[in-house]
């Protein structure tokens, strides 16, 4: 993978594929964790003489089509507040940032023309990206062929962190599953324990697994389909489940709670989050590793009533001596809920690009920055 280290930018006209898929609230940019993670790559470039810089990025899912609604222009307004220069969007501005690329129905197809198009308003190619990396779109694929082309700051910090935990860890390793679909997920558990020293599992991930055991799991998230996933893994020595749980009657903040201290889950319950048992249990092996992975929730914490077990996980984590990865939309969202972001040693901002790579799949966006 080229660097910039590889790239002259003096005086070039410099397109950059940027990931700026932030969360907006009428019309105004909410969380701006992403446009600031692409600020190291953009200084540098205006330090290095780049003449123009040209932003591409996507926003939501327009499905090829206009919807004023995800137009970048507040993240236009928001860069420019951020970089300290004028920031137009489509206009004359030295730092120019294109219309929402998904309005082009060529971008998800990864059409030539559009390839070609983008290329042409630059003489060199900048992939910053590492959230849009696991799709061979126009902006991110198809372009790099065309143009001399190099990784950014961020997309090249991505990449090495999660390569370098994979391929040498500090030992123990231990890898963290949450969230909702074991089958989402199937690719990610093999691989962590393959590599890791122990994997705990916690989320809607644990009862596809506990069922496979021959537990009572009630009315918790289980589909079938996870159950024989899970039940392929079971074997594995490493794996750790719950202890105990929080269970609630539905999926709601103001429904009926009880703590359960066991994982057979009555009737009528749900299971939503682990329980304290299992937090300390978690949170003592997350304090002695070596690396700590964790992607997925270890509950609805969405929910106030569900929300300590992924809060005492977040505040291991933050705690840990060890190397510490978070990945994964809603694991981050966690995070930043609790107000723990800033001490975690890696915070990906990409998703699912994060879980293909740790699947050990190539990234199309990544290879083609060769
Ligand atoms: P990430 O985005 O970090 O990879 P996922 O998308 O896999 O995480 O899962 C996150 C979702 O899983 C959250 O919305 C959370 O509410 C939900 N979840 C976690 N545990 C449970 C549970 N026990 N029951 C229902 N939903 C759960
Ligand atoms: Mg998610």
């Amino acid at each position: 993978m080229k660097t910039l280290d590889d790239l002259d930018v003096d005086g070039k006209r410099v397109l950059v594929r940027v990931d700026f898929n932030v969360p907006l609230q009428d019309g105004v940019v909410g969380d701006d964790t992403r446009i600031r993670a692409a600020l190291p790559t953009l200084h540098e470039l205006r330090a290095r003489g780049a003449s123009r810089l040209v932003l591409v990025s996507h926003l939501g899912r327009p499905k090829g089509a206009r919807d004023p609604r995800l137009s970048l222009a507040p993240v236009a307004e928001r860069l420019g507040a951020l970089l300290g220069e004028e920031v137009s969007l489509e206009g004359e501005t030295d730092v120019v940032l294109l219309e929402n690329i998904r309005f082009e129905p060529g971008e998800a197809r990864n059409d030539p023309e559009l390839a070609r198009r983008l290329a042409a308003r630059a003489d060199a190619y900048v992939d910053d990206a590492f959230g849009a990396a696991h799709r061979a779109h126009a902006s991110t694929e198809g372009v790099a062929h065309l143009l001399p082309h190099a990784a950014g700051r961020l997309l090249e910090r991505e990449v090495r962190t999660l390569e370098g935990i994979l391929r040498d860890p500090a030992r123990p390793f231990v890898a963290v599953v949450g969230g909702a679909k074991v089958t989402d997920k199937i690719g990610v558990l093999r691989r962590f324990l393959e590599v890791a020293d122990a994997v705990l599992i916690g989320g809607a991930m644990a009862f596809p697994f506990l069922r496979a055991q021959g537990h009572a799991v009630g009315d918790s998230l289980c589909a079938d389909e996870d159950v024989e996933a899970a039940r392929g893994l079971l074997g594995d020595g490493k794996l750790r489940l719950p202890a105990d749980l929080v269970l609630g009657r539905a999926l709601a903040a103001d429904t009926e709670t009880r703590a359960l201290d066991g994982v057979d889950v009555p009737g009528g319950w749900m299971g939503l989050d682990v329980g304290p048992r299992t937090a300390a249990l978690y949170g003592e092996a997350i304090a002695a590793a070596g690396t700590v992975c964790w992607n997925g929730p270890m509950g609805a914490f969405e929910l106030t009533p569900f929300a300590a077990g992924t809060r005492a996980v977040a505040e291991a984590v933050a705690a840990a001596p060890g190397a510490t990865v978070v990945g994964g939309g809603d694991s981050v969202a966690a995070l930043v809920r609790f107000g723990l972001s800033d001490r975690v040693d890696h915070v990906s901002t990409g998703g699912g690009a994060a879980l293909e790579l740790i699947e050990g799949r190539a990234l199309p966006g990544v290879e083609a920055l060769a």
